[in-house]
């Protein structure tokens, strides 16, 4: 039904690559295109002769991005290069009309900040040219998103507060690694933690605020306040919202690892001058690091994502727990990538699939939670994340 043009051959890149050659009746023509060919020529082996065809692309350059959708006749683009390319890609896609999706929002290089200002910003550039954007359809952002839709339809008037808890208890056997590209894993979590309450964000120390939760599948975890971009939406779109958080796990091994690169300045993002050469320390940091990719076959564990709602039905106190959970060498198994490269890129394809089959529609920039979850919500299980729904009152 639909030439899909993928734009970045990293982890995420190939479960997503996998899922639409799984797709086929979706996808009928599959496009890979990376800033380094032999990225997409590596994706391409594991999948049988032929199944997608590869292209080198610099998405940094709008206007080759865009001569290269014209010239294969791509109808969609899904986004899993670095968020540093969403705004270079969605001009690609208003300049050669046709509908985009992504799966975290647009970060400026030089400039650690996780906010949707900019890319909400072609709305209307996107609504005058009749074409859908669909931002943030991997897990979280993503998939949470839709969790929270979920129980906003199905159980709740009003939702009072939202946490969204995220854990990885997988193992790559490595003292410090980082499960997707290190440099944006690295800039999110050192960065200051900040949460909603009451019409007004309150910001945290990084790491300041610390939760023991007990993870169905994994067991207790400590879980550490972050500051996430699906907040930012979720805002605006789930009725009578006091309070929104989201906390992560982390291992004490990659707190500490963490502490003592930040200490050391190995975390910066500017330039600084070694022995007559410029470098940005966490760029250098990057280059030592396993690449995340290294990791699918080592990793073992499980991964457990969802969201715990509470709120009123029927002037009833109500508190439900909507959850999914990966398992890393399940994952490898069937598409090569570990857990988190799988939970993100499974989402990936499926809001694409749904923007193809129509059943996902609109005129404009959207976030996940605005359509309706329940198509999502069948997908999820069906292209190999099941979640599950417990009541807690
Ligand atoms: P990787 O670093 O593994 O892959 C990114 C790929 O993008 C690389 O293969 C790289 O290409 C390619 N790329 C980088 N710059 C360019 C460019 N200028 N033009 C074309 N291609 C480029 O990252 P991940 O796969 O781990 O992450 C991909 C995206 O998914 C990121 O935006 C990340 O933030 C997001 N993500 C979202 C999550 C969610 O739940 N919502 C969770 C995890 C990740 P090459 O190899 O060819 O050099």
């Amino acid at each position: 039904m639909s030439h899909v043009l993928i734009i970045g051959a990293g982890g995420v890149g190939r479960v997503v690559t996998h899922k639409c050659v799984m797709n086929k009746k979706t996808f009928t023509k599959i496009t890979l295109a990376s800033r380094r060919i032999q990225s997409c020529k590596t994706i391409a082996d594991e999948l049988p002769l032929n199944a997608i065809n590869i292209e080198e692309i610099d998405a940094d350059n709008t206007h080759e991005l865009a001569e290269l959708i014209k010239r294969i006749g791509a109808q969609i683009v899904i986004n899993v290069a670095l968020p540093y390319q969403d705004l270079t890609i969605m001009d690609a896609c208003l300049l050669t009309n046709i509908p985009y999706l992504d799966t975290a929002n647009y970060e400026h290089p030089d400039e650690a900040k996780f906010e949707y200002k900019e890319q909400w910003a072609k709305d209307k550039a996107f609504k005058e040219k009749g074409l859908m954007a669909l931002l943030g359809s991997g897990f979280d952002p993503g998939v949470t998103n839709v969790f929270c839709a979920y129980a906003q339809k199905h159980y709740f008037d009003e939702i009072h507060s939202i946490d969204i808890l995220d854990c990885n208890a997988g193992d790559h056997g490595y003292a410090f690694a980082t499960n997707f590209n290190p440099e944006i894993n690295l800039r999110e979590v050192s960065a200051k933690g900040r949460y909603w309450e009451e019409g007004k964000w309150i910001e945290t120390e990084p790491m300041e605020i610390k939760m023991l939760w007990d993870y169905p599948e994994i067991g207790p975890k400590d879980s550490y306040l972050l500051y996430h971009e699906e907040m930012e939406s979720l805002i605006k779109h789930i009725k009578g919202l006091k309070r929104i958080r989201f906390f992560m796990t982390f291992g004490e091994s990659y707190l500490s690892h963490m502490k003592c690169l930040e200490n050391v300045g190995m975390l910066g993002i500017k330039e600084v001058e070694h022995k007559g050469q410029k470098i940005i320390p966490m760029e250098f940091l990057k280059t030592l690091l396993p690449d995340p990719a290294s990791l699918g076959p080592r990793t073992k564990g499980l991964t457990n994502i969802g969201i715990v709602a509470e709120g009123l039905k029927d002037g009833k106190k109500k508190k439900i727990y909507i959850y999914q959970v990966s398992d890393h060498e399940k994952c490898y198994a069937q598409v090569k990538s570990q857990g988190v490269s799988y939970t993100t890129g499974v989402p990936a394809m499926i809001g694409a699939k749904l923007m193809i089959e129509g059943k996902w529609s609109g005129e404009g920039v959207f976030n996940m939670e605005e359509f309706d979850p329940d198509v999502f919500m069948h997908e999820l299980s069906q292209q190999g994340l099941p979640w599950k729904i417990k009541e807690l009152n």
